[in-house]
This record gives C-alpha cells, structure tokens and sequence, in this order.
C-alpha cells in the first residue's frame, strides 16, 4: 500500500499514519519528522532547514528531495509507506512521480484530510510532541498518563516552536498557497479521497479504513 496523507498542519496527519503504521505495519515517512531529528542532532541540513521551520516557511524543495530519495531507495519501503507532510508542493509532486516511475511503484491513494480552521488552532495550540520518539499528545484530547512525559518511552514532552499561534496563522497561509493545489494534482490522477478530520482520531481513522477497505 502507498499512501500519501494530505491536509493542513493539525488535520493529523502524523496520529492517523502512526495509526496505519500499527495496524499494517507499513513504513510512516514524515518529512517533518526526519527535519526535526536534524534540528535536533544539530546538523549542516537541520540548521539551514531551522530558519525555515521557525518561520513556518516551506524547507526548499532540494533538501526535501533527497530526503525522500534516499528513504524510498531504502529495503523496508519497497512494499508500501505512508507519506505525511510530503509532497508538499506540485514540485516536489512532480519529482515524486518521477522518482517513483523510476523505481516502478506507483501511488494507490491520496487521503485528503479535511478540517476546519478553528478544529486547527484549537489542536495545535494543545499539541505536544515527544522529544525523544516525535510521538504526538494533545494537553486536552490526548493526555499522557504522566503530565508532560511521553506514554511509550518516557521522553519529556514539548510544545514544537512552530505550534505557537503566531506561527500556525502563517503555516496556514503556506497551506493554502503551495500545497493545497496539490489535491487538485491529485484528482486528475482519479487518486484523492476525502475524509473528514474534524472528528476524534479514532472515528477519523474508521473511515480510513473503509476507504481502504
Ligand atoms: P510538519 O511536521 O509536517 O508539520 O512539518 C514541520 C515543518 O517542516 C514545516 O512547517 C516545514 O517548514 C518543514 N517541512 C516538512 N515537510 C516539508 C516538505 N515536504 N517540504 C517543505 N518543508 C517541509
């Protein structure tokens, strides 16, 4: 199975393939979270793409592209993945069909994840995320049993810098400009299925299932 999941920040993307990953054991690949993991390991890579994150600007799409190369060229995505945050721009579409044709795979579904702007601000502004496994908590909707310390392996717990209002206005902004005309891109490819992810997590991921069912 190869999934691409789709949506604005918050219309969670990475609970929902972190859901999929456990329940078909199909490789996640987060952009985000692989950025992350070089902001944090402070790398030549995490340090260029830190400036952008903080922002809540798109990292270019160069440095997007060989990261997802060097992941779809590894063993364990042969069989299927789950993209979440990539494509993020028709560019960086456009090179993944190219990538793909190369490698003779082909994408099954693109999950179009919809959600309201206020559904947005209100989980991202609660969002809290493992610092050691990026795991993903929410202060209201999805607490920890221990305050601030994650469930699966005891990593202390952090609000992302670009989950602060101010940043989230402008993430949307960059949504709605360079990644939504994707969903377009997409349903001329007879690929997109809309689900609606106003709605808990679990009741959001029922649906998923019967789409690929
Ligand atoms: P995410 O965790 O998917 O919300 O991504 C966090 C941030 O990482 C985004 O706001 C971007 O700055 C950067 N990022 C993640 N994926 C991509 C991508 N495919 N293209 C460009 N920037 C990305």
């Amino acid at each position: 199975m190869r999934l691409i999941l789709i949506g604005p920040p918050g219309a969670g993307k990475g609970v929902q393939a972190n859901l999929l990953n456990k329940r078909f054991n199909i490789p996640h690949i987060s952009t985000g979270d692989m950025l992350r993991e070089e902001v944090k390991n402070k790398t030549e890579l995490g340090k260029t793409a830190k400036e952008f994150m903080d922002r809540g600007e798109l990292v270019p799409d160069d440095i997007i592209m060989m990261m997802i190369e060097k992941k779809l060229k590894e063993k364990d995505t042969k069989e299927g993945f789950i993209l979440d945050g990539f494509p993020r721009t028709i560019l960086q579409a456009e090179k993944l069909d190219w990538m793909l044709k190369n490698l003779t795979m082909m994408l099954d579904k693109v999950i179009n994840l919809e959600v309201s702007k206020k559904t947005v601000i209100r989980r991202l502004s609660t969002r809290r995320v493992c610092k050691n496994c990026q795991s993903i908590y929410n202060i209201i909707t999805m607490k920890p049993m221990k305050e601030n310390i994650c469930d699966k392996c005891s990593g202390i717990l952090y609000q992302r810098d670009d989950d602060k209002e101010e940043v989230i206005k402008d993430r949307l902004e960059v949504y709605k400009k360079q990644t939504a005309p994707l969903i377009e891109y997409y349903k001329r490819k007879n690929l997109v299925s809309d689900v609606n992810a106003n709605l808990e997590a679990e009741e959001t991921f029922s649906e998923i299932i019967k789409l690929l069912e």
